[in-house]
């Protein structure tokens, strides 16, 4: 009987996840199996703030795939996909046309700017590795021209950071260690600087913890941080974007740098399938199974999974990409083998929110945390992902190790 084949996209912690569990459990007599990213390396997302702020370079937050996967049981193809054609069971890239028996999506998110006017054009966006390096680069040349220029345009030295989610605090965080560096190495005095958190809810890190969000607000503002809380960004221009203040009021931030970090949406390949989707995040059944497409696994940002407890869905992140790509690993495995396929189950252990090199907030096993304890903490839940993916010896290559 022909060996089937299966085809994973996206080498995310959902995508490697799956690959990991697959080469682990079955030999390369049972499947075909193919990896297709758009790059020969795997960055960790969940490291991208850094990146992003310059507090670590871009080599330090990737690894090669060839470091994680058996090659004699696991074909990696570089190749960035253009379409997925599910009825007839193919995937066009830039580097050929694949078949599949089984596909797995682990296509990851994309920056969500809900339509706002201007923000795809003149905002950035933490979304992968080069677009951290960009940020990076971005405020590095600010600074490097405001120290050049004859007449000083301070908004230059202005950073907005658009949305206080994790994404947007845990940057603040790292622009709160950077700034002062960033002041010493381009001659810039540190008042002239302004870094601004816009928000649109009425609280920083909406739904967590208010005694916990309190220190986070009181860390980052200690920095020198600015919130402006229960006001939407409505728009951005070349010069800064336009903040609702009241029912008719607007104020005007004119800012060097904006960089959007209020939200995700699934890649948009995905709206491209037919298959049904939301903001690209596909509903999936409690097999990771995408609905009325028995050979299609979504793992990751792709998909949107229900908490039945709350009616609400899970957020989108590693933690659950991962442990989703074991269970779709398991299920792909039990339908080669004719078997049932089983609900995958999340087991949150909580969350942490950094705060910069050494501070941060969390919720872990049930638990809060702050300060020196936090930090260490998600230095290790960092250095566990490198584990599950890469085995001790990525550990040992990629770690986090200076922790207190
Ligand atoms: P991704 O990690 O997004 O990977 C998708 C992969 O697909 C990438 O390798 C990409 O290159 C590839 N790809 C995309 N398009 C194509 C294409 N067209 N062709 C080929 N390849 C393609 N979650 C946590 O649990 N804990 C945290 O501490 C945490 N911190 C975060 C910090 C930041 C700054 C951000 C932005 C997110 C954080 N998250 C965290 C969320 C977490 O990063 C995501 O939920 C997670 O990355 C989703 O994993 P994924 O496998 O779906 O996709
Ligand atoms: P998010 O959706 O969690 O937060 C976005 C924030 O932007 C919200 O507070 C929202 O009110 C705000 N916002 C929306 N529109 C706005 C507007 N027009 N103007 C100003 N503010 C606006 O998104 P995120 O922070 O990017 O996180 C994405 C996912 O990644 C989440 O699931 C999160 O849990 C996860 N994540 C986890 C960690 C961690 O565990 N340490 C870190 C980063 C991200």
């Amino acid at each position: 009987m022909k060996r089937p084949t299966i085809l994973v996209l996206g080498a995310g912690y959902g995508g490697l996840a799956t690959i990991v569990n697959l080469q682990k459990n079955i030999g390369p007599d049972v499947a075909d199996i193919t990896l297709i990213n758009q790059n020969d390396y795997h960055y960790e997302s969940t490291w991208l703030h850094e990146a992003s702020a310059g507090t670590l370079r871009p080599d330090q937050v990737r690894y090669d795939i060839a470091d994680v996967i058996k090659s004699d049981k696991v074909k990696f193809v570089k190749a960035s996909v253009e379409g997925i054609d599910i009825p007839g069971k193919q995937v066009t890239t830039d580097n050929g046309v694949f078949s599949y028996d089984y596909l797995v999506i682990g296509l990851g998110f994309e920056g969500e700017t809900f339509g706002i006017p201007g923000l795809d054009k003149y905002a950035l966006s933490i979304a992968n590795v080069k677009a951290a390096r960009q940020i990076r680069e971005h405020i590095e040349y600010q600074f490097a021209t405001w120290s050049m220029e004859e007449v000083k345009d301070d908004s230059r030295l202005t950073i907005v950071v658009g949305g206080a989610g994790f994404t947007g605090i845990e940057f603040l965080g790292e622009l709160g260690n950077r700034v002062p560096e960033l002041c010493k190495e381009f001659d810039v005095p540190q008042e002239k600087v302004r870094v601004i958190c816009v928000e649109a809810a009425p609280m920083v890190l909406p739904g967590f913890d208010p005694e916990l969000v309190e220190y986070a607000v009181g860390h980052l503002q200690a920095k020198g941080i600015e919130f402006s809380i229960g006001t939407p960004v409505v728009e951005a221009t070349p010069e800064g974007v336009k903040i609702k203040k009241g029912e008719e009021e607007f104020d005007f931030v004119k800012a060097g740098t904006v960089v959007w970090a209020a939200g995700v949406r699934g890649n948009r390949l995905i709206e491209q399938t037919g298959i049904e989707n939301m903001r690209a995040r596909v509903k999936v059944e409690k097999d990771m199974r995408a609905p009325g497409h028995d050979d299609v696994f979504i793992v990751g940002d792709c998909a949107l999974l229900i908490n039945e407890e709350v009616n609400r869905p899970y957020p989108p992140t590693a933690q659950i990409a991962m442990q989703q790509g074991v269970t779709v690993a398991k299920n792909l495995i039990a339908l080669i083998n004719g078997q049932e396929t089983e609900t995958f189950v999340p087991d949150l252990k909580g969350s942490v929110c950094s705060l910069g090199e050494d501070d941060a907030i969390g919720v872990v096993f049930g638990k809060k945390v702050t300060g020196a304890k936090a930090s260490f903490m998600k230095k290790m839940v960092d250095n566990r992902a490198l584990y599950m993916l890469g085995g001790p010896s990525l550990v040992v290559k990629k770690g986090k190790f200076n922790v207190l």
